[in-house]
């Protein structure tokens, strides 16, 4: 069900070959992260509710450390759900203590732990990944950090089976880690290049670390520098964020789309970039309501995206 076909994954550090397929409108699985709370299955009808193909959920409590494992029932009844509706793929998020990167042995070990229940998560619900902020160096030097970083991943994928993680780019606030390409490569490589490791882009964190994706040229240009530097096929999903911080302030602000710095035709611009078709893509995004992306704002990047395929066509 989410073995989806995908581009070959490209060696680590390998200029990957343009996608040569025809673009594909309805490729893209546009959806939201969503709240499982209630259980498992409300995650996939919180979903269905907001239009979504895909879906991004925490596995556990995001800001506490205490793990849990979930039920055998839930999982089926969670896999039913989902075979009934239109969402193809599901991402969980680790947790935002994680930090893969942390000099403090105690925080590193409970960061194995809890990425590994994630990735057992991942697995039991057949995720098709889980995202994971790479770490931060705080306020050490960011080589030693990216070091401490890949060793802790590659454990953590050893004591795991299956299920990918992707490395998502930050928008390089304070010591966080994967603030450019060259050290999400860096980050790849420390990590050990495994299959399984893939990236997450983040459109609101790519503008904020300095990446200008307003417009097809410059989405273009930011796409070249992916392939050049790790290879278009470790992209592997896609969060889709408008920014309320300005381009290159290194800080982590979301906006709904088409409301913040990226505009309408940003978002158009982003979306639309073939290299991208049939990624999973996750609104993080405040909501109107501050509940999350609603139905419409799903739909809107849904028609931005159309929008934007039409613009770079004619
Ligand atoms: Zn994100
Ligand atoms: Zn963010």
């Amino acid at each position: 069900m989410l073995a989806r076909e995908r581009y070959p994954t490209a060696k680590y550090g390998s200029v990957t070959p343009p996608n040569a397929k025809p673009h594909n409108p309805a490729g893209m699985l546009i959806g939201a992260h969503v709240s499982p709370a209630g259980g498992l299955p409300k995650a996939i009808e919180r979903g269905v509710q907001r239009g979504c193909r895909a879906i991004q959920i925490f596995n556990q409590s995001p800001r506490m450390w205490k793990a849990s494992a979930y039920r055998d029932e839930d999982v089926a009844a969670f896999s039913e759900a989902m075979a009934a509706s239109p969402i193809d793929a599901v991402l969980i998020h680790a947790v935002y203590l994680v930090n893969c990167a942390s000099e403090d042995p105690d925080i590193r070990e409970k960061s194995l732990t809890s990425l590994v229940n994630s990735l057992r998560a991942g697995s039991q619900i057949g995720a098709c990944g889980v995202v994971l902020h790479p770490g931060s160096a705080k306020a050490g030097a960011a080589p030693e950090a990216i070091s401490r970083a890949g060793q802790t991943i590659r454990e953590a994928l050893s004591e795991s089976e299956g299920c990918p993680l992707h490395l998502e780019n930050t928008a390089g606030a304070g010591g966080t880690l994967g603030r450019s390409l060259a050290e999400l490569a860096a980050l790849l490589d420390s990590s050990g290049g495994d299959d399984r490791l893939g990236l997450c882009l983040d459109s609101c964190h790519l503008f904020a670390s300095g990446y200008d994706i307003r417009s097809v040229e410059g989405v273009s240009e930011a796409v070249s520098e992916v392939a050049a530097k790790v290879g278009l096929g470790r992209v592997r999903a896609l969060h889709f964020n408008d920014s309320q911080a300005p381009l290159g302030s290194n800080r982590d602000r979301h906006a709904n789309v088409g409301a913040g710095e990226l505009g309408q035709e940003g978002c158009a611009a982003f979306l639309s970039a073939p290299e991208f078709d049939e990624l999973p893509c996750v609104l993080e995004t405040p909501g109107e309501k501050r509940s999350g992306a609603s139905a419409e704002e799903v739909k809107l990047a849904v028609t931005l995206r159309e929008r934007g395929i039409a613009a770079r066509v004619s």
